[in-house]
């Protein structure tokens, strides 16, 4: 079966971003950008299916910049068969990239289609969902084990009060946590041999979808600073503070 799996380019993880003054958002000039690191997860675990003997082809893609190809080239390393890049320069919100991942899975046909559990800079945690219930298709979000068993697929979740386990037909969408795998490291040869893969590019407009963002963002502000500790000299001093100064009890 046919694996898709959904990459998004992110800010990279150890970066500290940074507001623009005026409010408009994060300052992204000069700053280094990976790959979101739970499509890693969902990268790592496509080519898991494809070691297995289950999954008979995986292909990443993604959708923004030219400049996503670098990510594109990184998940070949990693093993992807080929990649599919969906160009455009709007920014992309949710919705918009789950009517574009339908429009490439509906050229495709997989049979599995794997998400992150959420971008690290939007933090959404929307797309696998949206590409779903515009599919029609089952979903299992936030796994942490994905199993096929006969025609199905058994996936366990990570919820707030433990794990669930979900049972599911496929063609389906599972979005991948953080305990699902470790993902693997790129190698060198890999690298090279990924420039050989085929990288297709295709416009929203080609494949007619509507991309115009739907919300605006009014203003992004830093998180406050946090003020400075104070040593107390004893439990009666703390009491005190916190009834009279912090008037939490
Ligand atoms: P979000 O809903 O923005 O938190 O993103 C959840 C997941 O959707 C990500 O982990 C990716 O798998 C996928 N995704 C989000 N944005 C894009 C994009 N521009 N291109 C491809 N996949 C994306």
């Amino acid at each position: 079966m046919k694996v898709i799996v959904a990459i998004k380019r992110v800010v990279d993880f150890n970066v500290k971003v940074r507001v623009n003054p005026n409010g408009s958002g994060v300052n992204l000039a000069n700053v280094k950008m990976s790959m979101n690191p739970f499509d890693e997860i969902a990268v790592e675990e496509a080519l898991r299916f494809k070691e297995a003997g289950i999954a008979t082809e995986v292909i990443a893609v993604t959708c923004g910049l030219a400049v996503c190809q670098e990510t594109l080239r990184t998940a070949m390393a990693l093993g992807a068969d080929r990649a599919i890049l969906v160009e455009t320069a709007v920014e992309l919100q949710p919705l918009a990239v789950a009517k574009l991942i339908k429009a490439v899975a509906d050229k495709e046909q997989p049979q599995l289609v794997f998400f992150g559990k959420q971008a690290i800079d939007d933090d959404a945690n929307q797309t696998g969902q949206m590409f779903a219930a515009l599919m029609g298709w089952p979903q299992a979000t936030f796994a942490s084990k994905v199993v096929k068993v006969g025609e199905k697929l058994q996936v366990m979740r990570e919820i707030d009060g433990g794990l669930e386990m979900l049972e599911m037909k496929l063609p389906a969408v599972v979005t991948a946590d953080l305990r699902l795998n470790e993902p693997r490291y790129v190698t060198l040869p890999n690298i090279m041999k990924a420039k050989k893969k085929p990288l297709e590019m295709m416009t929203p407009a080609v494949l007619g979808v509507d991309v115009a963002p739907r919300l605006a963002t009014l203003n992004v502000i830093e998180p406050p600073t946090r003020s400075a500790g104070v040593m107390v000299a004893n439990v009666k001093a703390l009491i005190e503070k916190l009834k009279n100064e912090a008037k939490v009890i």
